[in-house]
């Protein structure tokens, strides 16, 4: 069945730029939200930008610098060194306190006046890196929350909730993305589009995934 509209919280990475996709071919009318919050590599909203252009979806951009300032994080303290392995016991320091909490809190109200119900978020509980805001018990919850604060009927989808990183490239392949996801996106954290710097956590676990699913590929043909 496709649905009428959705609303897609992009940041131009990998994973949600095969949401943006995802939801283009689920719904007739697909929106981008992408969020300024002071991150390190302000670059990804241009990227963004000019993906969802490509693609022929509506974009929009908000500036929500509190989310980056309230709580430490490495991903808008320049002054603080990326953590590259994730320590014993604690989040690594790219974990932005709160993050998904308020990107989905706000989406859902950006939505909402756009008359739109249906929300679509790459988080991962597969690879979630240590973050509990990607978790699917967490995304649940908010659902719920949404609805109860709006008293809406939100749909939160997560395409990639129980996908690995080769399974997400896999996804990305059958929606005839996998070069533009391979070139044009950022994870990097050290701010390097496409394959990346090639050593930082998010470039390691993209590579590693790509690999695999490329290996996969060729053993099935
Ligand atoms: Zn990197």
């Amino acid at each position: 069945m496709i649905r009428k509209s959705a609303l897609v919280v992009f940041s131009g990475g990998q994973d949600s730029t095969t949401c943006l996709f995802w939801a283009k071919k689920h719904f007739e009318k697909v929106v981008a939200l992408s969020f300024r919050y002071g991150q390190r590599h302000e670059q990804e909203v241009e990227l963004a930008r000019s993906i969802a252009r490509d693609a022929e979806v509506e974009f929009h951009v908000l500036d929500v610098p509190l989310v980056g300032q309230l709580g430490a994080n490495s991903l808008t303290d320049k002054t603080m060194h990326l953590d590259e392995v994730k320590p014993e016991g604690t989040f690594p320091n790219t974990f932005v306190p709160g993050r998904n909490l308020f990107f989905m809190s706000i989406a859902a109200v950006f939505a909402r006046e756009h008359g739109i119900f249906d929300l679509v978020t790459g988080v991962s509980q597969t690879d979630y890196s240590g973050y509990p805001d990607c978790r699917d018990a967490f995304i649940k919850s908010l659902n719920v929350t949404l609805d109860l604060a709006m008293d809406e009927q939100f749909v939160i989808h997560t395409p990639l909730m129980w996908l690995d990183k080769a399974q997400t490239w896999a996804l990305a392949d059958s929606l005839g993305v996998l070069d533009l996801v391979r070139t044009r996106t950022l994870t990097c954290y050290n701010g390097v589009p496409g394959d990346g710097c090639g050593h930082c956590p998010a470039c390691t676990l993209r590579r590693r995934g790509l690999e695999t699913y490329l290996k996969e590929k060729r053993a099935a043909e």
